[in-house]
């Protein structure tokens, strides 16, 4: 690794369940980046899915990081910062670079929506007409006003590559959901500068999604971090660790007396061999 400045890394997890060995490594990764450069590994609690969220899995998750022998330093939650997700979206609204979007899920599947890099991509229905004010409705990004707005843009992944985002995968993703002020699109991207986040390390699974992200940072003038998204674990079965296949939670290794640092050590050695 060619000498870097300090890094500021974070872990952000969601508290709507209790983490797995892929967040674990996701917290190393991160906190070990962080060190080796001098820098900071901040931990950044993502708990605006409102129901979905219990405060006492935050608890643990404390627990959890101490336990595989990690320290951090803990900065806002995002419950904390509605107003901030509340006034990006109202900027870009009043620049038309959001629209409102009444559909559920199963209009959106009747429209032949087909599936892109992060769930189905919008087939447009609403973006070509009035908006019923009788029924609750999200705001997505408009992409193509996007693009034409900020040109063609490139960003940085560690191990992948200097990359050229493209939209088009994702298409007019949820910016603005029907219950929130934000989704995790405008919220991550909003706090990740807000807490001066150098390098954004997440697993692969959530590449396509920086693409959103670079756009989001250059409509609302925010400064650009780089990428290290990690490569997964795989369980036996050659399949993405899952919670439903049966991984167990960290808590229940550490209540179970398991020795942390031994699985974060074996998890470092998992990840070389990932290469990422
Ligand atoms: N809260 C998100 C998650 O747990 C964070 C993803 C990210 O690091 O951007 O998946
Ligand atoms: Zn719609």
């Amino acid at each position: 690794m060619p000498v870097t400045a300090p890094l500021v890394t974070r872990f952000a997890p969601s508290p709507n369940g209790p983490l797995h060995l892929g967040h674990a490594l996701s917290a190393i990764v991160a906190h070990d980046l962080a060190r080796e450069s001098g820098g900071r590994f901040l931990l950044r609690i993502e708990d605006i899915d409102g129901p979905r969220s219990r405060p006492e899995l935050a608890r643990e998750f404390r627990r959890d990081l101490e336990w595989l022998g990690l320290e951090w330093e803990e900065v806002p939650a995002q419950s904390t910062r509605l107003a901030t997700y509340a006034a990006a979206a109202e900027v870009l609204k009043a620049r038309g670079l959001i629209f409102p979007c009444t559909c559920t899920r199963s209009e959106i599947e009747a429209a032949g929506a087909v599936e892109g890099s992060d769930g189905l991509i919008y087939p447009g229905t609403c973006k070509h007409r009035p908006p019923d004010p009788a029924r609750p409705a999200a705001w997505r990004l408009d992409a193509a006003k996007a693009l034409a707005e900020t040109g063609p843009l490139t960003w940085e992944d560690a191990l992948a590559g200097p990359q050229s985002v493209d939209l088009a995968r994702l298409g007019d993703v949820v910016l603005v959901r029907k219950d929130l002020p934000a989704s995790y699109h405008l919220a991550v991207t909003l706090d990740d500068a807000a807490d001066g986040v150098t390098l954004v390390t997440r697993g692969a699974d959530l590449f396509a999604a920086s693409h959103v992200h670079r756009t989001l940072q250059a409509l609302l003038g925010l400064p650009v971090p780089r990428w290290h998204h990690h490569g997964l674990l795989l369980g036996e079965d050659g399949q993405k660790l899952a919670k439903r296949r049966g991984s167990p939670a960290l808590a229940e290794r550490r209540l179970a007396g398991e020795d942390g640092q031994r699985l974060a050590d074996a998890l470092r050695v998992q990840h070389l061999s990932l290469g990422t």
